[in-house]
């Protein structure tokens, strides 16, 4: 058996895999040796597909993935203009507790590895050419399903290198987005080695008790120190920072807040996402009426930064920003 594998072997085995999406033993242009290699070095298991929803509202597609030790995770393909954006997982469950999210009530089981993160590409993949044939765009990856990506950086860094690669699945840097809850060492290691990444903050509210309340990693990394650090990172042409903001009822939805957010990331290369909160079993907050959610965007365009309000998609399936958890999905079976 050979000790190592040439070049063309690891191009016909990137191919294989990344871009035909093959599951099986890969036998394109391969000698004999190198297969042998493969079996003793490689693991080409991917995540299973334990059980799929798809909302009856929108094309969005939720996937419960069962690993190899049998924890589960949840992935969820969401629809924009005939193509998908893919909200990867990072973890299973999560260690940062935020308020607004249900994933945050699982508690942290573990880190994913970097080829359970691709294998839900990889899957998401196959699921939508078989079930909706021609349709396999997915265009767009963001780390925002479950688990804090910065949190388990080694890995996600690997994802993204795999996904980034021309012998990979060909993904542009402005196609990746990692969303962080403000995990400022998790930062530093992104600005060093993935910085064509895009980033997104939650912030979700400009008020330290109340950005306490809702992350309780502010604490520990308070919202200032994470936008000074951010503010400091040399951004590439047409790279900027897109700043997550949960909006919910009475708590983080007036006037006031909005003028406060705007005073904060006015003159930044930002772009704001309002997300109006998404319930979950056992939530406490709510979502605000249309009127404060218009309100709050007028505020935010006298500042002229570039904002969006999300509609949610796949609400109904519980696939929704906030709404992963892979305990209740599995629960519910
Ligand atoms: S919002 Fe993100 S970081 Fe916070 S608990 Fe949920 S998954 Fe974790």
């Amino acid at each position: 058996m050979q000790n190592n594998l040439n070049k063309s072997a690891a191009s016909a085995l990137f191919n294989w895999h990344y871009k035909k999406k093959e599951l099986t033993q890969c036998v394109d242009n391969i000698s004999k040796s190198a297969l042998a290699f493969f079996e003793a070095h490689f693991d080409f298991s991917v995540p299973y597909i334990d059980t799929v929803h798809e909302s009856s509202h929108d094309q969005t597609v939720k996937f419960l993935f069962k690993l190899a030790d049998d924890h589960k995770v949840e992935t969820v393909l969401i629809p924009f203009h005939n193509k998908y954006s893919i909200c990867l997982s990072s973890q299973v469950g999560c260690a940062m507790n935020c308020a607004f999210c249900f994933t945050g009530t699982q508690g942290f089981t573990r880190n994913l590895s970097s080829s359970e993160i691709v294998g839900q590409f990889i899957q998401a993949w196959r699921w939508l050419a078989e079930h909706r044939p021609g349709d396999e765009r997915i265009l767009n990856i963001v780390f925002m399903g479950q688990g804090e990506p910065l949190h388990n950086f080694d890995a996600v860094k690997k994802a993204c290198e795999i996904f980034l690669s021309q012998h990979g699945t060909s993904i542009g840097t402005q196609k990746i987005t990692i969303s962080t809850a403000g995990y400022i060492p998790g930062l530093e290691r992104w600005s060093q080695d993935i910085p064509g990444v895009n980033l997104a903050l939650s912030l979700h509210s400009p008020v330290e008790k109340k950005r306490n309340e809702l992350i309780p990693i502010n604490k520990k990394y308070p919202l200032d120190a994470v936008l000074a650090f951010i503010d400091q990172i040399p951004l590439q042409k047409k790279q900027f920072v897109t700043y997550e903001y949960i909006l919910i009822k009475d708590f983080n939805d007036s006037i006031d807040d909005a003028k406060q957010l705007g005073a904060l990331l006015v003159g930044k290369s930002a772009y704001i996402n309002l997300i109006p909160f998404n319930a979950f079993p056992g939530s406490v907050y709510q979502q605000p009426d249309l009127a404060t959610i218009d309100q709050f965007k007028t505020v935010l365009d006298t500042f002229k930064i570039p904002t969006l309000i999300r509609t949610a998609k796949g609400d109904d399936v519980l696939a929704a920003c906030g709404q992963l958890n892979s305990k209740v999905s599995q629960a519910r079976l």
